[in-house]
């Protein structure tokens, strides 16, 4: 089957879900969108991009953009990042405190807003204005120069940011922040607030998908860091439902509370999907359903 039509194909099977779950409401401006909303893109390592429905209307990246900034640091230097930040599933929501007090500051892993946080102070040690490098990044991935951080999304999230706070001053009390706190958070709640088509986040995906190779050719990670992300995306890039994605899907993925998931298939393909109804876990709905079906009818699940 023409992947158009496969795509098509999915679209028209998970029509009943569109509009499932709940939007994000604890971020106001992300409660506004129209939860009926569904894009899916397909890029390929040819260069070559479908895709279906919304797939070319800009949503709010949010906890993908961990993925982008994990990426930055660890093409900088592997070694010093794991010792402020662990790589183990958390089991728990995304935005829980209940671990770093046992675990004495060290997040579970960069993908938990805590760890995310951890990598965001890294990246504003190495280059000062992280959110920016991102978004440069994400430019030159996706071909999209008109790539921009919403400021209307990052100013509902510092206007209702008691949980990140206290998270990154929990870590900052046993010395795990090297940037103030209201450094940090500015620049992760820019970083979130990033507004990206399915069609731009396929792309700007893709290395992932092509062992480290940006679509230029050059080398953005080594094959073996790119191993290493599409792991940790496998193990903890759903929160406390990667067990249940990696039974459904079967690829890496990284999902964020705007609706969008971006999954990997090694050496062929990068796929954004996007509908902002969410479950209980802070995954789109139609969004992990889509997935699941692709992974099944093209039979490219890593298992
Ligand atoms: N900006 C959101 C937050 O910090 C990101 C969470 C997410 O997408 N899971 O709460």
């Amino acid at each position: 089957m023409e992947l158009n039509q496969l795509l098509e194909r999915i679209t028209d099977e998970i029509a009943p879900l569109r509009g499932a779950g709940s939007v994000a409401d604890y971020i106001p401006a992300l409660a506004r969108v129209d939860p009926s909303r569904f894009g899916i893109a397909v890029a390929d390592l040819d260069g070559g991009v479908h895709g279906t429905g919304d797939w070319e209307i800009p949503f709010s990246v949010q906890s993908i953009s961990k993925v982008f900034t994990l990426a930055l640091v660890l093409a900088d230097s592997d070694d010093v990042l794991w010792q402020r930040v662990g790589r183990e599933p958390s089991g728990s929501p995304f935005n829980s405190l209940v671990q770093l007090e046992h675990e004495r500051g060290i997040p579970r892993n960069p993908f938990i807003n805590a760890g995310a946080l951890i990598v965001t102070d890294q990246l504003i040690s190495l280059v000062g204005d992280a959110s920016t490098e991102l978004l440069a990044l994400l430019r030159a991935e996706s071909g999209n120069a008109d790539l921009r951080v919403d400021d209307e999304v990052a100013g509902s999230e510092a206007a209702h940011a008691d949980r990140n706070l206290a998270l990154t001053h929990f870590m900052a009390s046993y010395g795990n922040m090297r940037n103030p706190v209201a450094t940090v958070l500015d620049q992760y709640f820019r970083q979130c607030s990033i507004a990206m088509s399915c069609r731009d986040l396929a792309l700007a995906g893709l290395f992932l998908a092509a062992h480290g190779l940006r679509r230029d050719g050059s080398s953005m990670l080594t094959s073996r860091q790119a191993k290493r992300i599409n792991a940790i995306m496998l193990t903890c890039g759903t929160y406390d439902a990667a067990g249940e994605f990696a039974y459904r899907v079967g690829v890496p993925g990284k999902s964020g509370v705007g609706g969008g998931i971006l999954a990997i298939i090694p050496g062929r393909c990068s796929i954004a999907v996007w509908s902002p109804g969410l479950d209980k876990r802070g995954n789109s709905v139609a969004g992990v359903a889509a997935l699941d079906h692709f992974t099944t009818l093209t039979g490219w699940s890593i298992f």
